[in-house]
């Protein structure tokens, strides 16, 4: 299979453009927090004469605004105020039970969320900050951010609905996410830096040549084969091994306890004891 793979390089592609949008979401969240943490930074100054702390996340049990405390009032407004589609939002019903609003003063974190994209807020489960998605979508509504990043959400949408890439594809969107990792304040980041390194060579080289000559760092290369040939990450296959191990042993044990006290006589129970210990020895 895992030649089959190897010969397919639209497949190869695919897999490289995913990849490298992993490696630009490591490259680019140091970054995004850091400029989120100093918009933080500013709301706290604008808000200085809140003295008052919010005792009841109004986010999440107060659905209705005409109930919020007056500090959470306040800081959604700030919020919204560095929101480029904050008119969208006071129009449409937002899901304010995602976030918790009390923690609005004192943890950055939680003010990124006022910026997730759209979909986080009908996912299943709130997505994780690092992913891509998620901090491409807080650089497109935050005004923090001043870079063109469309580009990148469309190589993003590209690649989840087509399930191959050309060649001339591969290289150009891989351009697309070295750009703006080379910006003047992005890469003097060392995780911008790391991640250059690394798309340039998914850019310049076949997936094929790159497992095979090992030319990126063998923790890359382990979860770029995990993608390309769709295994699990060996860590995960541990885990999973381990838990059907616990499950087993807790099973037997119950089968084995379970015998036991079911033998009526004590003669029986201690045969019984002396033939598990022989055979758990
Ligand atoms: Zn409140």
């Amino acid at each position: 299979m895992a030649d089959a793979v190897l010969e397919n390089s639209e497949k190869q592609n695919w897999t490289t453009v995913l990849y490298s949008l992993t490696l630009f979401g490591n490259g680019i969240e140091k970054y995004v927090n850091d400029k989120i943490d100093a918009l933080h930074g500013t709301l706290n100054n604008q808000l200085h004469f809140i003295t008052k702390h919010c005792v009841r996340s109004c986010s999440i049990y107060k659905p209705e605004l005409s109930n919020w405390c007056n500090t959470c009032l306040q800081w959604k407004t700030a919020i919204l105020n560095h929101h480029k589609n904050r008119n969208v939002i006071t129009k449409q019903k937002f899901n304010w039970t995602c976030m918790d609003s009390a923690k609005w003063p004192l943890d950055p974190r939680e003010v990124q969320k006022c910026f997730y994209p759209d979909w986080c807020f009908t996912a299943r489960k709130i997505p994780n900050l690092t992913d891509v998605s998620v901090l491409i979508g807080c650089m497109i509504n935050c005004t923090e951010f001043t870079k063109n990043i469309d580009h990148i959400r469309h190589i993003r949408n590209e690649v989840s609905h087509n399930f191959t890439v050309s060649d001339e594809e591969r290289k150009r969107y891989c351009q697309t996410l070295l750009n703006v990792l080379k910006t003047p304040d992005v890469i003097l980041y060392p995780e911008a830096q790391d991640a250059v390194k690394s798309i340039t060579v998914l850019q310049q080289t076949c997936l094929k040549d790159i497992i095979e000559e090992r030319l990126i760092k063998e923790q890359t290369l382990l979860e770029l084969k995990a993608r390309l040939f769709e295994q699990k990450p060996l860590i995960e296959l541990t885990k999973q091994y381990v838990k059907e191990i616990v499950s087993i042993t807790i099973l037997v044990m119950a089968i084995c306890l379970a015998v036991w006290f079911a033998t009526e006589e004590y003669g029986g129970k201690f045969a019984f004891l002396i033939i598990l210990l022989k055979y758990s020895a």
